[in-house]
């Protein structure tokens, strides 16, 4: 038996630089929220290019802090998509929302933006859409529709670090982002998220509400809680994480990049196979390589039978019962849910693996 590419694999730092520092924090007397997370914190800002950006323990916390601060109350509308991780929607029917499926793009599984337009009442208070394995949205039309309707939108980026929207990090784009740090995403701080959002008001209220609307930059006695928050913070421990990752993020990024580039050209005309289609002025980054084939099936067993793991990794999420009362027709995420497939693409995958990847492929199934 040949060994296992895997899809997914977690990037962790070399032991000689992570376990001291690990240790350093573990036994320094201060493991909650401090000064390692705001170090952290502003390394990502940097980074991203944006400085109202909140460290929190989940991606699922920066979710539902960006949909309390878009202002979503109970019995409201969320626009959202069914081709995703279930926390972009289970966020939703923790506010006591409703979650409004928009029809997906059938070239790449994307938000259809001319799906979301048709959808919006005076009770949609928000459209999420998700940066799905990488790949980034119709930010053009998306912005255009958030604009004309006067209606924010978050982007879930959970898939999508260092992707980017006209040239600049995901991330600056919209009033409300989210990234996640969970164990299987391309920069892990084992758990963890960020909020980034575009100004200072949010960004103060977001601050309180990770902390259960505790100002943290006053003492105790000094705090009157005005809106309830939640436990929300990052830890020391994930921000030390956090902060040798990102001395780590572009070479690790770059190894995503250029092996869905590689697949971008090498997969092209093969018969069986549809390559998706990226959106206008952006750049994925590629988390898992998505495409369409035929008898899927057999393409999974084939690859598996060299070693190679390949899946459709996703449960739409308009199928579970909780969204039951969301219930609606989706023919292009019917269609495409019955042929996408991820490949391995990550920092793991060498060029001896790629190639030989490509050649099972070619070699047919
Ligand atoms: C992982 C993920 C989340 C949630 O992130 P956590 O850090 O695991 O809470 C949200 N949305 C998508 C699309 C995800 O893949």
């Amino acid at each position: 038996m040949k060994t296992l590419i895997p899809l997914i694999k977690p990037y962790i730092p070399p032991k000689n630089i992570l376990m001291p520092a690990i240790e350093e924090i573990l036994y320094s007397g201060y493991i909650a929220e401090g000064k390692e997370v705001y170090e952290f914190e502003d390394m990502f800002k940097a980074y991203i290019g944006n400085k109202y950006c909140l460290a929190v323990h989940s991606g699922t916390d920066a979710l539902h802090l960006a949909l309390k601060l878009a202002g979503v109350k109970p019995d409201d509308e969320v626009i959202s998509t069914p081709l995703t991780a279930e926390p972009t929607n289970t966020t939703i029917a923790m506010m006591g929302a409703k979650v409004i499926w928009a029809d997906i793009d059938i070239n790449n599984g994307l938000i259809d933006p001319d799906s979301v337009v048709k959808l919006i009442t005076s009770k949609t208070k928000a459209i999420v859409v998700v940066h799905y394995a990488g790949m980034v949205c119709d930010m053009n039309r998306l912005n255009k529709i958030s604009k004309d309707y006067n209606i924010p939108i978050i982007e879930d980026s959970a898939h999508a670090m260092g992707a980017k929207y006209k040239g600049k990090y995901i991330g600056t784009n919209s009033p409300y982002t989210i990234f996640s740090l969970q164990a299987i995403k391309q920069m892990t701080t084992i758990d963890g998220g960020f909020l980034c959002v575009k100004n200072e008001e949010d960004y103060t209220n977001g601050r309180l509400m990770r902390w259960f609307g505790l100002d943290k930059t006053k003492s105790r006695l000094d705090n009157d809680i005005k809106t309830v928050g939640y436990k929300y913070a990052m830890n020391n421990v994930n921000a030390t994480v956090g902060k040798i990752q990102m001395h780590f993020l572009d070479k690790v990024l770059d190894k995503y990049i250029s092996n869905g580039k590689y697949y971008d050209k090498e997969l092209c005309g093969i018969k069986g196979i549809e390559l998706v289609k990226y959106s206008d002025d952006t750049e994925p980054s590629y988390w898992l390589y998505t495409m369409k084939v035929e008898r899927r099936d057999s393409f999974i067993k084939m690859l598996e039978s060299n070693g190679v793991i390949a899946s459709p990794l996703h449960h739409r999420n308009d199928t579970h019962s909780i969204f039951a009362d969301s219930k609606r027709l989706l023919p292009n995420m019917d269609k495409f849910y019955n042929s996408f497939v991820h490949i391995p693409c990550g920092w793991w995958v060498n060029e001896t693996d790629r190639k030989f990847i490509v050649d099972c492929i070619k070699s047919g199934w």
